[in-house]
């Protein structure tokens, strides 16, 4: 056997049950500096697409190539095969890693070969379920201890029944039955609260509350699908009348830049964002592109020099920057559409003279005066001047789990298009757009969007409908 002598690490992760909230800090920060993650499915896809440095390696544990006779075998192979190479590797698994995850077989293989091996604990789906089920593992004087079982078993027994007041069962939903046999024969009455949570923690979660007697036929009524946990004791009633918690809402941010952060932050502290533009932005520099300087300079003779997007401002300033001249140099009058060309125009000090909420309404307004529009190369035709500011560089936009996200943040109408081709199994008619002006707004919702939201801003006239956002 060969000891490896190299600089390579595996950590041993455990992605919680599903929502990236639940990952903890320190498996964040192994997945950051991972150079290769070797992951489960379970509702992990949306952490990886968070938190994964986009130069790492991702291998689905569930499709190493091998003999297939134990995958576990092929998994500890590639785990140890990377360490030895000196790479620092991160073994992500669903929940906790030493909850029926084989996590301890992984640590003895990889320590054993000399592997440096680091375990980071996860919250266990027993426990997520727990709470998306609103039955407590414990309740003070009445369920004093609880028990993890598992539900499958090598030989197709199931575990025997462990004596504590609250039960969770994992990989039982395709043995509700048996299972609800063997704790009545083992004295639980039939009437016990039963309850099962299916996705626990994620949008996708399903609960159904019953009894012993009655919880499998209850769970197959309504169709629920794994992964579930099967919760069986008396706090699995204990909430009957309450009302379940809600989740965090997540945003896709379409666009690079904008809006900011902060601007749907301040929404709400719980919304998560997922940072995946479609495009990225490049500066044009006068030097390489031909002809834009003479546009420039007619540009700078207008009577008008229009805004419909950040990058167009920021771009604008730095060719002017790049012709020697600066912001005293702009004679013209300056209009803005939509909040973030009004924001982009703040950032840099000006106030515009003209403000509307509709790129397409701003070019009406604007034609027969004589104006430039300041924007992306690729920019739809306004009638107006077309001063082309930035390049937009689109991106082949990696793949979301749709089941984390509420808000796809849309600013301006080319991100609309854009992103329906790129996605074509979103499930528009569940998401919400956030759109940056009218003439998106009108596109989103001819492109499908559930709902579609304006006004998160300052520079509208109507005050911003925070509380549409409040899930
Ligand atoms: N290590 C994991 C368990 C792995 S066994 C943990 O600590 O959670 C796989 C089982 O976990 C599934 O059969 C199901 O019972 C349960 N499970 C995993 N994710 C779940 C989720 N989001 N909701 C409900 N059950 C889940």
């Amino acid at each position: 056997m060969r000891y490896i002598e190299s600089t390579g690490e595996v950590w041993l992760v455990g992605a919680g049950p599903g929502d990236p909230g639940l990952l903890t800090e320190a498996g964040r920060e192994a997945l950051e500096r991972a150079d290769v993650i070797v992951h489960d499915r379970l509702g992990s896809e949306a952490i990886l697409e968070k938190f994964a440095h986009v130069a790492a390696q991702l291998i689905d544990a569930g499709k190493l190539p091998g003999d297939r006779r134990d995958l576990q075998d092929d998994i500890n192979a590639v785990l140890y095969q990377e360490a030895a190479e000196g790479r620092f590797v991160v073994r992500l698994k669903g929940g906790d890693p030493f909850v029926f995850g084989r996590g301890f077989e992984e640590y003895e293989y990889l320590v054993s070969r000399g592997v440096r091996t680091r375990i980071v604990p996860g919250v266990t789906s027993a426990l997520a379920a727990s709470v998306g089920g609103l039955a407590p593992a414990t309740v003070r004087g009445n369920a004093r201890s609880f028990a993890v079982v598992t539900g499958h078993q090598k030989d197709d027994g199931i575990a025997a029944t462990p004596r504590a007041d609250t039960l969770f069962y994992l990989m039982a939903m395709g043995r509700l039955e048996r299972v609800a046999e063997q704790l009545q024969s083992d004295g639980w009455s039939e009437h016990t609260p039963a309850a099962l949570v299916t996705d626990a923690s994620t949008y996708r979660q399903r609960a159904v509350h019953s009894t012993l007697g009655g919880i499998a036929a209850e769970v197959r009524r309504e169709g629920l699908k794994p992964p579930g946990v099967l919760i069986v004791g008396d706090s699995a009633g204990a909430a009957d009348s309450l009302p379940f918690p809600t989740h965090q809402p997540t945003v896709v941010l379409t666009e690079q830049g904008t809006p900011t952060r902060e601007r749907f932050s301040a929404i709400s502290p719980s919304v998560s964002l997922l940072p995946r533009p479609l495009w990225t932005v490049e500066q044009l520099s006068l030097a390489s592109e031909p002809g834009l300087a003479q546009r420039l300079a007619e540009a700078l003779r207008l009577p008008w020099i229009a805004f419909e997007d950040g990058e167009g401002v920021a771009g604008f300033v730095d060719l002017l920057l790049q012709s020697g001249l600066d912001l005293r140099s702009l004679r013209g009058r300056i209009a803005a559409a939509g909040d973030a060309a009004a924001d982009g125009l703040r950032a840099v000090g000006i106030v515009p003279d003209l403000f509307v909420s509709d790129a397409g309404e701003l070019a009406n307004r604007l034609r027969s005066d004589g104006a430039a529009l300041a924007t992306a190369t690729d920019a739809a035709d306004s009638g107006l001047l077309h001063l082309p500011t930035y390049r937009r560089n689109h991106r082949q936009p990696r793949p979301v789990d749709w089941a984390f996200t509420e808000y796809v943040s849309l600013q301006r109408e080319a991100a609309v298009a854009r992103f329906v081709a790129a996605y074509p199994a979103a499930p528009l008619d569940r998401l919400t757009a956030v759109v940056g002006d009218d003439s998106t707004a009108r596109a989103a919702a001819k492109a499908g969007f559930r709902a579609v939201i304006t006004n998160l801003n300052s520079h509208s006239t109507e005050p911003a409908k925070l509380a549409d956002l409040a899930v």
